[in-house]
């Protein structure tokens, strides 16, 4: 099969093209495995983090990729939960405990980290952790829901808001556009506030419904119950407890922090900041329950998935696209085209 695969770590500035395409055998699942038949999978942040060595794989090469659509193609003689030919989508939980934490236990294993992921024609994944997919959405368009979307909804869990309270979302990436849609339907009458660099990124985030937009280090025209923060840096999560209300909570949805911009955080200020009961939260890895309960909610929104398809070959350019950012919606690599 046609993979593209993590040979080494490297700088992606220095290396603009980390992946190299290869041809390897055909994974056979193991007894409670499916083996899956990929259409699309997404394009990820967290894949620039394994590249750099951030959240580097144990093994290399590796294939990465956890946000995948495909079609089950070969049942391990014990699995029974799904048929030959169904439609089932991969997250970035490959295996883990089974139990309810089982995104903070130390079984947790990451799909195209821990195990070879969607960047390929085919992959294995323990059956358990393949689910299936709602039919109102197309191979790319679900694919973004595998990671961004249903880490968005944990995210919103974790933020605790109530119907009204309102909430802000900075950074608006893939996640962030899913994440907005999915607020206002639970929380239809919370005005959401979005921050975000890119004035066309704000744009578009103005289309989705946010009643505010602004620059990541602006004051919204009133303080917030909640931020979701997705992005890379330091400098969004020091100006988003600056925007927050007594007792607020900033919800920190990113596996690593770029230190980039690490001297931000000597701003932090305990009275601007932490003070009045003001709260971080992070948000790590994600549960199959998370996943198995977002798929048919993302289907009743519906959720709009804006994607920009590339081939699987094309896996570079798009990594070195999304790093530079800017981007509306999320990136997908097809492998049927
Ligand atoms: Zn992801």
């Amino acid at each position: 099969m046609k993979a593209m695969i993590l040979p080494r770590i490297v700088s992606l500035d220095e290396v603009p093209a980390p992946l190299e395409l290869a041809e390897l055998p055909l994974p056979e699942p193991g007894p409670d495995e499916v083996r899956v038949r990929i259409a699309a999978c997404g394009v990820c942040h967290t894949e620039l983090d394994e590249i750099e060595g951030r959240t580097a794989p144990p093994k290399l090469p590796i294939v990465l990729g956890h946000e995948i659509v495909g079609h089950v193609d070969k049942l391990g003689q014990r699995a029974s939960k799904h048929s030959v030919g169904d439609r089932v989508g991969v997250g970035w939980v490959h295996s883990s405990s089974g139990d309810i934490h089982e995104n903070i236990s130390p079984e947790f294993r990451a799909t195209g980290r821990d195990a070879n992921g969607g960047y390929a024609q085919y992959m294995t994944v323990p059956e358990s952790y393949a689910y299936p997919v709602p039919d109102e959405f197309t191979d790319a368009q679900a694919a973004p829901l595998l990671c961004a979307g249903a880490i968005g909804h944990r995210a919103l869990k974790l933020t605790q808001i109530e119907d009204g309270e309102p909430l802000g979302l900075t950074g608006f990436g893939a996640s962030g556009h899913l994440t907005l849609q999915l607020a206002r339907h639970r929380f239809p009458n919370s005005p959401i506030y979005v921050f975000a660099r890119d004035e066309a990124v704000r744009a578009f985030a103005s289309d989705l419904g946010a009643v505010w937009t602004g620059d990541t280090e602006e004051r919204g025209p009133a303080p917030l119950q909640a931020i979701i923060d997705t992005t890379p840096a330091w400098k969004p999560v020091v100006e988003a407890l600056a925007n927050l209300r007594p007792g607020g909570r900033l919800v920190i949805n990113a596996i690593r922090k770029e230190d980039r911009d690490r001297e931000e955080l000597l701003r932090l200020n305990y009275h601007d900041h932490l003070w009045m009961e003001r709260e971080i939260k992070s948000v790590a890895n994600i549960t199959r329950y998370d996943i198995e309960e977002f798929l048919p909610l993302a289907a009743a929104v519906p959720l709009k998935p804006k994607v920009e398809v590339y081939a699987l070959e094309d896996a570079n350019r798009a990594l070195v696209e999304l790093k530079r950012g800017g981007a509306q919606g999320a990136k997908v690599l097809s492998m049927t085209q």
